[in-house]
């Protein structure tokens, strides 16, 4: 199947044809033709796998009828980070260079001032992280009733960073009759009922089985002591003829020490995390990319879903406490059909968290001596029962916003500041909807669902007539 056969417009498909892409993507084939009938699509994939090009792409074809009217954005795609929610804008970019539409970034971090004038203008196409998003609501400068799509990406990440009880307020204040798109790369129970809070009637698209590492990824385990993991990291990135990697810590504090003390060592390595200011985040990201910096040290948060083409290695300087944490990481490598190395450095007491990484990818992770070092082997402990799995799915962690800057400070509280202890209850249950939730849902959802017989509203419902009732009260 071609480009041309998805049903996707003249002008898309010269700008698709100008990116240099030749064949869609399976996410592309499944996804893009249900994107342009209107129906809502829940969809299973990775970043990695061109799943954001299967929701821009006919989100231009479908926007580009239509006007933006000032502060009511037609679109809005909600994403868990900063470097997402630009790399998506740079999508719109790339795939609507021959349209007009207008597009705006709501990310924290950078100031409001702009961010207003271009939603006062008006725009096709909001992209948004939660927080900020409702902090640019809450000064009444943005207004969501005109939002005829939603996309709602990497779901499960924005579980996982608590910010579900924003994405829940957001989706409250759009309009009931829209499209709704739904990614997240794994789709566990908690993961579908949220989707299904969301979704009407979805086509369900899933192009990888959930948690798999990617195929292209070769994958070792290093075993190290605490005292020498800093001599083995060096002495790899040396003898693995290392073109370009990403070196994981589990905290930012660490992120910062690594990334100085591999400078001091004459390798050429920067940081990345979330306390740092956006513009050096962005400028850092931006020379790794051009290919001018060789070593990204960095926190999960920070580099999540980045496309980095052609990343030769990943390195984990520390196992990742949650599991699937292993598998987006090392998925950063082995893309677009080239080959990759991810090298992890395990200490004896990372053996609990090994054996639930081996348990979710299925296989063992084969050891990599090291020249000349003393090491110890890790044993795998018996993998971890689900309920001793550290992280709760769906607790907010969300605290109150205390005004400029409060949106920043919150991504420091999502990554661990100390060493994980395992929480022994079950992961929290996502409740199911109050009775009035699901009579909304159950409610006609897009025009051609009310039938032939709603007649005379052309494009333009107004809003009042898709407002819940208010009992009537004496
Ligand atoms: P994503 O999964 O959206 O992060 O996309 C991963 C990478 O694949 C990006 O660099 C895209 O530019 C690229 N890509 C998306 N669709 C295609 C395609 N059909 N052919 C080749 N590359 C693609």
């Amino acid at each position: 199947m071609g480009f041309q056969d998805l049903g996707l417009g003249p002008e898309v498909l010269k700008a698709v044809s100008d990116a240099g892409y030749t064949q869609p993507t399976p996410i592309q084939e499944q996804a893009v033709p249900y994107v342009l009938m209107g129906r809502d699509v829940l969809g299973t994939a990775q970043t990695g796998t061109g799943k954001t090009a299967s929701f821009t792409l006919p989100m231009i074809d479908i926007l580009a009828a239509g006007k933006a009217k000032a502060r009511m954005p037609r679109s809005l795609i909600l994403e868990p980070t900063r470097e997402l929610a630009d790399q998506v804008s740079k999508n719109f970019e790339t795939y609507g260079k021959y349209h007009k539409l207008s597009m705006a970034l709501l990310i924290g971090g950078v100031s409001f001032g702009d961010q207003e004038r271009k939603l006062d203008r008006g725009v096709d196409v909001l992209i948004a992280t939660p927080g900020r998003l409702l902090d640019h609501f809450e000064r009444g400068k943005v207004m969501l009733s005109g939002v005829k799509i939603l996309v709602i990406d990497e779901a499960d990440r924005m579980m996982d960073m608590g910010f579900i009880p924003d994405v829940e307020r957001i989706v409250g204040l759009l309009p009931p009759i829209r499209q709704t798109l739904f990614f997240s790369a794994t789709m566990s129970p908690d993961m579908r009922r949220l989707a299904d809070k969301f979704l009407s009637n979805p086509r369900e698209v899933a192009v990888a089985p959930p948690a798999s590492p990617a195929a292209l990824v070769q994958q070792f385990l290093v075993s190290v002591t605490r005292d020498n993991k800093r001599d083995v990291l060096r002495q790899l990135i040396r003898s693995e003829n290392v073109k370009n990697a990403l070196i994981f810590c589990n905290r930012k504090r660490d992120v910062d020490i690594l990334a100085k003390s591999l400078l001091k060592h004459g390798l050429d390595a920067a940081a990345l995390h979330g306390d740092m200011a956006q513009s050096s985040r962005m400028e850092t990201l931006a020379r790794f990319k051009a290919g001018e910096l060789a070593l990204l040290v960095c926190s999960d948060v920070a580099a999540r879903g980045l496309d980095i083409q052609g990343l030769s290695h990943v390195f984990n300087f520390d196992v990742p406490m949650h599991a699937e944490d292993y598998v987006h990481r090392i998925g950063r490598t082995g893309r677009a059909g080239l080959t990759g190395r991810s090298l992890t450095l395990a200490t004896r007491e990372d053996s609990k968290y090994l054996s639930a990484i081996v348990k979710l990818i299925g296989k063992d992770i084969p050891p990599m001596a090291v020249d000349g070092l003393v090491v110890e082997t890790v044993e795998t402990a018996d993998a971890a029962a689900p309920s001793e799995r550290p992280r709760q799915h769906g607790q907010s962690k969300r605290r109150s916003r205390g005004g400029k800057g409060g949106r920043q400070q919150s991504e420091q509280r999502r990554e661990p500041q100390h060493a994980p202890q395992p929480i022994a209850s079950a992961p929290a249950e996502v409740p199911p909807p109050p009775p009035s939730e699901k009579k909304r849902r159950e409610r006609p959802r897009h025009r051609d669902d009310l039938g032939p017989n709603v007649v005379g509203l052309g494009d333009h419902m107004p809003a009042f007539l898709t407002r819940p009732v208010r009992p009537f009260k004496e």
